[in-house]
């Protein structure tokens, strides 16, 4: 596969030796440099080679885009008004059905993990779920992954059909942390539930085929969150439903990027 053909094209507006949108934030003069170094460029393109989708990213550092990232898909009327005067704008505001436009403003939201394309990757989950529609797949996906710690550690509470609570963050991002073979859960970083979520979408995309590839790993034996701790009973059920969150989510990070084609993602 030819990787220009999967990331199209990369293209910066903006000084980056400034402080402007990327700016103010812990970590913003590494991000800036990051942005527009050659080296990290290629592994944008490398990491954004493997999925079938085809992106095109711009990444912009102007003033009059402070704090005004994480919008999710945005209309071109928006873009006009509030963008910086460039030629790359009418570009931008052309609609492409052949791509998925990315327009990066800054990288504040990423609680201090730098400009990589892991980050790039994990961020456009972020402006994704700005979208009701696609929000209620991320729901979906928590409630099964409750389902599951309900089946195999045999808590009825945590059985049939249940909504998301705060009650329930201690012991998803436990379990999160176990099953996750990304870095993030290796290092036990996970520390809300839907931060697990878009970890997995940026693992996704790191797949042709995340459907065959794509793994958790076993549920763990114990779950200790807070002063409990749960013992797993039950792990083929457990699995299963894993398994169905896992095919679900699959399916619906696919659905949802197929409906941004010829769309702007802001984040
Ligand atoms: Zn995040």
């Amino acid at each position: 596969m030819n990787i220009n053909e999967v990331l199209t094209d990369y293209k910066t507006i903006g000084d980056f030796d400034k402080t402007a949108s990327f700016g103010g934030y812990r970590g913003a003069d590494i991000d800036r440099k990051l942005a527009v170094h050659p080296t990290n460029i290629k592994k944008a393109f490398n990491f954004f080679g493997k999925t079938d989708h085809n992106f095109k990213f711009y990444v912009i550092n102007a003033k009059e885009l402070k704090d005004k990232g994480e919008r999710g898909i945005t209309d071109t009327g928006w873009i006009r008004e509030n963008f910086p005067n460039d030629p790359l704008v009418d570009e931008i505001c052309e609609v492409n059905r052949d791509v998925i436009s990315v327009c990066f403003l800054d990288n504040s939201g990423s609680q201090r993990v730098m400009f990589t394309p892991w980050i790039m990757a994990h961020r456009i989950s972020h402006a994704l779920a700005r979208t009701d529609d696609n929000l209620k797949h991320y729901d979906a996906f928590i409630s099964h992954m409750l389902n599951a710690i309900g089946a195999g550690y045999k808590i009825q509470a945590l059985t049939g059909k249940i909504r998301y609570n705060n009650s329930h963050e201690s012991v998803l991002c436990s379990f999160f942390n176990a099953i996750g073979k990304q870095k993030s859960s290796r290092e036990g970083k996970i520390s809300r539930p839907f931060e697990f979520v878009h970890e997995c979408f940026a693992k996704y995309l790191t797949y042709e085929n995340p459907h065959d590839d794509f793994e958790f790993n076993d549920p763990p034996e114990i779950i200790t969150y807070n002063r409990n701790k749960l013992y797993l009973r039950d792990e083929i059920y457990c699995k299963e439903f894993m398994d169905r969150a896992k095919y679900d989510i699959m399916s619906d990070f696919d659905s949802m990027l197929g409906s941004s084609y010829g769309k702007v993602l802001i984040m």
